[in-house]
């Protein structure tokens, strides 16, 4: 019965493989189990998915050893793995390894932990006592969690209206009846105050994940899970694989955040994977955001989801006041263009004046977006990608934002010697040290990833604003996400255009959530918070329906568009990119790569119906990156899974021509 074991590989080749077991191993395989094996030239980890009497080939090369006692996988963390194999278009060995902590993939046993900083102690917390339309929701989601039925819950809830709330009675329910609970928080929000809200109503019942813990202290970390005896995680997106027994609750707040999908393969987004794993675990998935995603809120909508609506503030908050002001007003009054306009920087000084804090968002980092010749119009490039660099006056260098390429600022032109170089577009560094100049005397602080590179100096910034240390906050989306500090009174953006000119059918999308998001840090103490929004498009949909909080209105117009143009959730994407140094052929063998799936497509039946379409090749939208030339193909679909197999197909037809890479990313963000 064992005398043969399928084994997966982390690369990305299809397995499984077979391999013989030699007799004195036998006693010690099992499903789950980490293998080293010969494969093609070197020993490699591997994962055992089955043991087998007969091997499907002949000279079946033997294992070399076991590294585990104990399985590292489950039974549904393989079938987990297995379908985000099959649907994010990866091997099953690249789905597991996204799955363990990194040293397991290196076949190692212990990953020792520094001695760091170790566990802070929180102020206990209580059940508060919830409002009815939270207590609706927690009804249901308990006696779901209390019968192991699976269901997918979206909870649409404005800012400030206590989802929070219901995410921790929820693990209360699931923990009362001995169960455990994943939350998924992205990553951004990940701040001591979101996991001091679970710390200190849950204790050490808490174990937390992220990327930005040692290997060794997130290998701890996996352990106590493992080991049933922490009983909730909370962390980021690879936090939905963390090793839970009888796992009752998978909460995915701020769902449609773009941070939940994983940029390199598998290209899994955390908020399916989360839906997927309580489906085979029998638990309850809570799907929670004011914004939510079109693609959730459309399946709940055709009742795949059980919709729940908290539409009021905690406590009847009201919701903040947005005021829209229109710049081209004020470049018509004749004033010069000037970074503020007279309301933001009124609204400002009145809350700074009473004591109050405020915050500044700016979707930019940097001083000045873009640099260029005042004589012959030449745009300083980065070397490498087809990007504008932008300027960074602390460091007095030109960064590109995509590479991470340096260059001095050229004092004369690189193109014609002239020697007037312009400085234009802001950035938050720019914002910064207009406010330096405006409001005088105020403590001013700012947050991206420029001012957050240092460990702790996220964590430095968010206590010196809740301590009122500062009096105004400069940011950009970082400071967009969860704050919850009651001494905010006014919101201001700078430019709400930023996300919305963007060459992407979800920039509307992006621009609405942006802007409820910033918003809703206003007003949640007992002072009336009040947004200023600067805009040169004040009449756009998503623009005038955040003005409003009106997410139906935002859903309404955007569903249209989306509906007409056969875009998601009216279809699924899969993006097919070819990457290549040189551009001729890059562009080449995309043509022929789309060729072959148009004659394929055109062999399916017309019954198929909606029929699957081919778009492109196109540029990327930054065609050259890191000196690779990139095209685009896509794929619209109705049915990923079938798809996938149609693209396998062709895929193996194609080849891998040589110097160029192909890469498969399914309901692309
Ligand atoms: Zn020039
Ligand atoms: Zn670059």
């Amino acid at each position: 019965m064992k005398n043969f074991v399928k084994v997966v590989i982390g690369l990305p080749i299809d397995g499984p493989f077979d391999y013989a077991v030699p007799e004195m191993l036998r006693s010690q395989v099992a499903v789950g189990k980490r293998v080293w094996v010969p494969f093609r030239y070197k020993d490699m980890v591997g994962y055992i998915v089955a043991l087998s009497e007969a091997a499907d080939v002949e000279n079946v090369k033997p294992l070399r050893s076991i590294i585990d006692k104990e399985p590292v996988l489950d039974s549904e963390m393989l079938e987990l793995t297995k379908w985000m194999s099959e649907y994010y278009f990866s091997s099953w060995g690249e789905a597991i390894e996204a799955a363990i902590p990194g040293g397991l993939k290196r076949g190692r046993t212990e990953i020792s932990a520094r001695v760091d900083d170790g566990d802070e102690e929180f102020e206990r917390s209580q059940n508060l006592k919830p409002t009815p339309a939270q207590k609706n929701a927690l009804d249901d989601i308990c006696k779901d969690i209390h019968t192991n039925s699976y269901h997918t819950y979206l909870l649409h809830g404005v800012t400030g209206s206590g989802k929070t709330e219901v995410y921790l009675q929820a693990i209360g329910c699931a923990l009362e009846l001995g169960k455990s609970s994943i939350v998924l928080v992205p990553e951004i929000s990940l701040t001591p105050q979101t996991v001091e809200r679970f710390k200190s109503r849950f204790h050490t019942h808490v174990a937390v994940l992220h990327s930005h813990l040692t290997p060794g202290r997130r290998f701890e970390e996996w352990k106590k899970v493992k080991s049933g005896e922490a009983r909730i995680v909370v962390g980021a997106r690879s936090a939905i694989f963390a090793p839970v027994k009888d796992l009752g609750l998978v909460v995915v707040d701020e769902e449609h955040e773009n941070s939940y999908k994983q940029q390199d393969a598998p290209r899994y987004h955390a908020r399916e994977a989360a839906i997927k794993r309580a489906e085979i675990a029998g638990a309850v998935c809570v799907l929670g955001s004011a914004t939510p995603s079109l693609e959730s809120y459309y399946r709940a909508k055709q009742g795949g989801y059980k919709l729940k609506e908290l539409s009021e503030r905690i406590e009847k908050r009201p919701m903040p006041e947005v005021e829209i002001v229109d710049m081209r007003d004020e470049e018509r009054a004749g004033k010069k263009l000037r970074i503020f306009s007279n309301a933001l920087e009124k609204g400002i000084m009145k809350a700074l004046d009473s004591g109050l804090q405020a915050i500044l968002f700016l979707n930019r980092r940097g001083f000045s977006t873009f640099v260029n010749c005042r004589k012959c119009g030449h745009v300083v490039k980065c070397k490498h990608c087809d990007s504008t660099l932008t300027y960074h006056f602390q460091k007095k260098k030109l960064l590109c934002h995509w590479c991470n390429w340096q260059a001095d600022p050229p004092e004369i032109c690189p193109a014609c010697e002239g020697s007037y170089m312009n400085y234009f577009g802001l950035g938050t560094e720019k914002v910064e040290s207009e406010t330096h100049r405006i409001f005088l005397n105020k403590r001013i602080g700012r947050m991206d990833t420029d001012t957050t590179q240092k460990r702790g100096s996220h964590k430095r910034i968010l206590s010196d604003f809740k301590n009122r240390k500062l009096d105004l906050l400069v940011g950009t989306q970082m400071v967009a996400k969860g704050l919850d500090y009651p001494g905010v009174a006014l919101v201001g953006v700078v430019s709400a255009d930023t996300a919305l000119h963007v060459p992407d059918f979800r920039s509307g999308e992006r621009t609405f959530n942006l802007l409820t998001q910033v918003a809703g840090r206003a007003g949640r103490g007992d002072v009336k918070g009040k947004v200023v929004v600067q805009t040169y498009t004040p009449t756009h949909y998503a623009i005038a329906a955040a003005k409003k909080h009106d997410y139906a209105r935002f859903y309404r117009s955007e569903t249209q568009q989306r509906r007409q143009l056969k875009l998601p959730p009216f279809a699924h994407i899969i993006c097919i990119t070819l990457r290549g140094r040189s551009s001729e052929k890059t562009k080449q063998e995309a043509d022929k790569l789309s060729a072959l799936l148009r004659a394929r497509l055109k062999k399916i039946p017309p019954a198929y119906f909606p029929k699957p379409q081919v778009v492109g090749p196109a540029t990327a939208i930054i065609p050259r990156l890191r000196m690779h030339y990139r095209w685009n193909i896509f794929l619209k679909c109705a049915d990923v899974m079938w798809m996938n197999k149609i693209l396998k197909e062709v895929l193996t037809k194609f080849g891998k021509p040589s110097g160029i890479y192909t890469a498969v990313d399914v309901d692309p963000l």
